[in-house]
């Protein structure tokens, strides 16, 4: 592809991955924790105020901030310290945030943080014990997409380097290997829907690739009985009540695909991800991410980015990091 068409084509992928995470986090935020049966009888239908957070309508959370602070950390080039240094001004200074408070944080993505700012080096900091695979990682690691297909072109999965940039990525706070494949599988997935694939196609074949890659890494392939159940053809059809919306993160990738799956817009996409309940913002977000990729900018209800906080500044984020990777593009191709 043109590079000139490629930068304005990435610029306009990262405004719509981006705000629809955004979007997700801050429609989810109000009923956060709202088991599936109470949503059943007030279910979700836009942007609510107050809630789980006593927040305005349109404040996103911890999951749309982690992921300013990497697309910040990114600008810049690969640097592990460089993005933990962004964390650490959220998580203590309540920069990157909707109001100047930093809230919603997870409890290995705190302790990750504590050990950094003890001197631990960055890629030391996460959690690698069973129960460190909350969807922490997971929620933050949709730039990334952008910086590999800049860096490896749009299948980055024929890269062993890439996925070892994933994984460092994610390992940052999240270092079990469950936790780096979901980021692993999550990003592949993207990179298809980068390429122009139709959605279905793209977690398909998504899924798929960065299966095949991770069969051949013994030491990663003895973690993906954990994640079979997205091999399996019939996955969209499983029933709705065998699909937990917990922080956990096979469980929240599975439900952010599951609603991909089985609705075909943007809006419905996100409103079936925060109406499953448990850790609605975080499973929103992550279907967000892909869906914007998918449906693109223009299909994100208008009156919910009208009342997303601090849009102007996440937009101009967007298009700062998109000018970061042309830059690195034309220079890296001259
Ligand atoms: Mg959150």
């Amino acid at each position: 592809m043109d590079p000139v068409q490629w930068n304005v084509g990435l610029s306009r992928l990262v405004l719509s991955g981006i705000m629809g995470l955004a979007v997700g986090d801050a429609l989810g935020v109000p009923v956060e924790f709202r088991e599936r049966e109470t949503l059943a009888r007030d279910p979700v239908v836009g942007m609510r105020a107050y809630g789980t957070y006593n927040k305005p309508a349109g404040t996103w959370s911890d999951d749309t901030s982690m992921t300013l602070c990497l697309m910040s950390g990114l600008a810049k080039g690969l640097d592990y310290d460089e993005i933990m240094r962004n964390f650490l001004k959220w998580y203590k200074a309540g920069e990157f945030t909707a109001d100047g408070h930093t809230f919603d944080v997870g409890t290995t993505t705190s302790a990750a943080l504590e050990r950094f700012e003890r001197g631990v080096p960055a890629l030391e900091c996460g959690g690698t014990g069973e129960y460190d695979n909350g969807n922490g990682s997971l929620m933050r690691i949709l730039p990334l997409v952008f910086y590999l297909s800049t860096v490896y072109g749009v299948n980055f999965q024929d890269s062993s380097e890439a996925f070892d940039i994933i994984h460092n990525v994610s390992a940052l706070t999240h270092a079990h290997k469950r936790s780096q494949i979901a980021c692993g599988i999550y990003l592949s997935i993207a990179a298809m829907l980068l390429s122009g694939s139709d959605l279905e196609h793209a977690i398909k074949i998504g899924i798929h690739k960065a299966m095949e890659y991770y069969e051949k890494q013994p030491e990663y392939a003895e973690e993906l009985g954990h994640l079979s159940r997205l091999r399996s053809e019939d996955f969209k059809k499983i029933p709705r009540e065998k699909i937990s919306s917990s922080g956990y993160v096979v469980s929240s990738l599975e439900a952010a695909i599951w609603c991909l799956l089985n609705t075909n817009d943007y809006a419905s996409c996100i409103l079936e991800a925060v109406n499953l309940g448990g850790d609605t913002d975080t499973v929103a977000a992550i279907a967000g991410g892909l869906a914007g990729l998918a449906y693109g900018y223009e299909a994100i209800p208008q009156d919910w980015l009208d009342v997303l906080v601090r849009r102007e500044y996440l937009e101009k984020a967007c298009y700062e990091f998109s000018l970061a990777l042309a830059r690195r593009d034309t220079g890296s191709q001259s």
